[in-house]
Formats: C-alpha cells, structure tokens, sequence
C-alpha cells in the first residue's frame, strides 16, 4: 500500500481537474501505454494496470469523493471498514419508502381508489458498467438492485406468523363507513372510507415484525440481462416484469437499466463506426509501411502507403 502512486500524480492532472480534464489525461496516457501499442514491453504494460486502476477511481464520482478524503484506504476494497461504500440500501429497511411504495398511486384526499383492487408494482432502476467490447458485441451481464416484493415472513398478509388479518370491526369488512350529516336540506347520507382499516375492510391486530404489518419488504434481487450489440452509452434497457411486485394480485413493474459504457483507451465510437488514431513514424508515413492495427476483433496488419499525411483517414470494411 505504501508504494502506491497518487492517483493524480498517476494521471498527470491536478486535484482540481475537471470530469473532462481527466478523461482527456487518460485517453492520452492510455494511448501511450496501451500494451497493443507496447507489445512484450512490461514496464509499459505496469503502467497502463496502474492507469486504468486511477482512471477507474477518479471517473466516478462517488469513487472520487472517497480517494480525496481517505485516500487509497477509501477505494480499496481490501480496506473494508465504513469507506467501502457499498449498496445504500443494504442497511435498515426504510419503511417509509415501503409504504409510499405499497400506497403509491392514491392521492391525499379522498381514497376514490378500490384498495384491494389489484395494483401494478412500482418501476426499479440499476446501472450496469459494460466495456466498449461488450456494448459493441453485446454481452450477458448479471445485475443486482434492490426491489419491493411481498413479505415473505406472513406471505404478504402482514399479520404475524400464526394470526391472520381480520374483518375490520368498524365497517364490517367493506372498507365504507356511512355517515349521516344534518344540513339546512335535511338529513344527508354519505360513504366515507373506514377510518380504521383504510378501506381494505381487514385488520391486523399483530403485525408481521419483518415488514411492519405492511406485508412488503425491500429485497436484494440479482438477475442476468441480455445486453444487446451496438447498445450506446447511457441507453436505458426495460427488462419487463423484473421491478416491485404487484400488489394485490397485480403485474409486477419493470427494472430500467442504465447502460454505462467505460470509455475506451484507444477507440471511440462514432455512429456505428469505431474510430482509431494510429501513431506511426514519419519514415513509415513517407516510405509506406506494413503497421498493425488494433480492433475490436484483434489486431489486424494494415498496409499504410508511402507519403501518408497526418490526418488520413483510412477504412478497414467490416472492422
Ligand atoms: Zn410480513
Ligand atoms: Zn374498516
């Protein structure tokens, strides 16, 4: 631990160095380094390791904001203790957000609304990081988010294990309590949503202690995705049917994945085109020289003819 370089010194850049700053410094560095480059010469391929590992911090926001207070303990994974960062959610449940999430979709006033009618869940979200090589031609990838499901506890019930919900006393168990109000018109009758079980005609005397007695609880849910060629940075993919479940019987939401392509240290995309600056010798640009190409099949020898100038551009069908 103690010989390891700054990450700014690795990169070249000041503290202060912009999100911008430090991807160019990177895409400049990488292409001094990158081993396709340097073939068979270790120390290069020493530096590239070491400049991927600091690129890797200081491009992501959260990794960044840990290295500048903590320094390398803060990222480091072996480190463990309170900076390993981690999910936001594997800590307590949030409640709160469980039961915005189980009464999600009525308003404040007046419940207008069947509350045992069956409800589709919420929508869920998750980042997944891909290499340029996989977006290019498409990968598997396993993803892990968290997501509201039923209680497995009490089943979704929400009453505790060995009771069960009951008819609520207070409307008989149709969630609708009749109120009788005198006006200068005479005497008006009105239904009025229970106060007591919210219109759900059940009560439960004792609540599940997992989810609270509201029969959902927040859960760590881990699946694999299909992710499609060509798929293009910040893409969002909708896996159907992966979000929070459904309540009362209804359709599960969708899991929205947000794609995020690492930036590639040698290629760029451009469309669907990759785009490569090949450094090459001003004899090889004047006499015409064999040189090899890196893509993202392998590399590749290509022709270069005599007299290139800086700046041409060359196609390679199919690459
Ligand atoms: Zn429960
Ligand atoms: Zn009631």
């Amino acid at each position: 631990m103690a010989d390891k370089r700054d990450y700014y010194e690795v990169m070249g850049v000041p503290k202060n160095a912009t999100e911008d700053e430090i991807k160019k410094a990177y895409r400049k560095l990488a292409k001094k380094y990158h081993p396709d480059l340097n073939p068979g010469d270790k120390k290069a391929e020493e530096k590239f390791k070491e400049l991927n590992e600091a690129y890797e911090v200081l491009s992501d926001k959260d990794k960044k904001a840990r290295y500048d207070q903590f320094g390398h303990a803060g990222v480091d994974p072996n480190f463990g203790g309170g900076a390993g960062g981690g999910s936001p959610f594997t800590g307590d449940i949030d409640l709160g957000d469980i039961f915005n999430s189980f009464f999600g979709g009525f308003g404040g006033g007046a419940r207008s609304v069947n509350p045992n009618a069956p409800r589709r869940g919420g929508d869920t979200e998750t980042v997944v990081n891909i290499s340029f090589e996989e977006a290019a031609k498409g990968c598997k990838k396993t993803v892990s988010y968290d997501r509201v499901e039923a209680c497995p506890d009490c089943g979704g019930t929400g009453a505790a294990k060995g009771t069960s919900a009951k008819t609520c006393p207070n409307c008989g168990g149709t969630g609708q309590v009749r109120v009788s109000q005198r006006t200068p018109f005479g005497v008006v009758q009105t239904a009025r949503t229970c106060d007591r079980c919210g219109g759900v005609g059940k009560v439960i005397d004792t609540p599940c202690r997992t989810c609270g007695g509201t029969g959902r609880v927040r859960r760590k849910k881990t699946v694999e995705i299909n992710i499609p060629a060509g798929v293009d940075n910040e893409q969002v993919l909708n896996v159907g049917g992966q979000g929070n479940s459904g309540i009362n019987g209804g359709p599960a939401g969708d899991l929205h994945v947000y794609v995020n392509v690492r930036p590639h240290p040698l290629f760029e995309r451009r469309g669907n085109d990759v785009w490569f600056e090949m450094p090459i010798t001003f004899t090889q640009a004047a006499l015409g020289a064999e040189v090899v190409v890196p893509t993202i099949d392998g590399r590749v020898s290509y022709a270069v003819r005599e007299g290139t100038q800086p700046g041409d551009v060359f196609k390679l069908k199919g690459k």
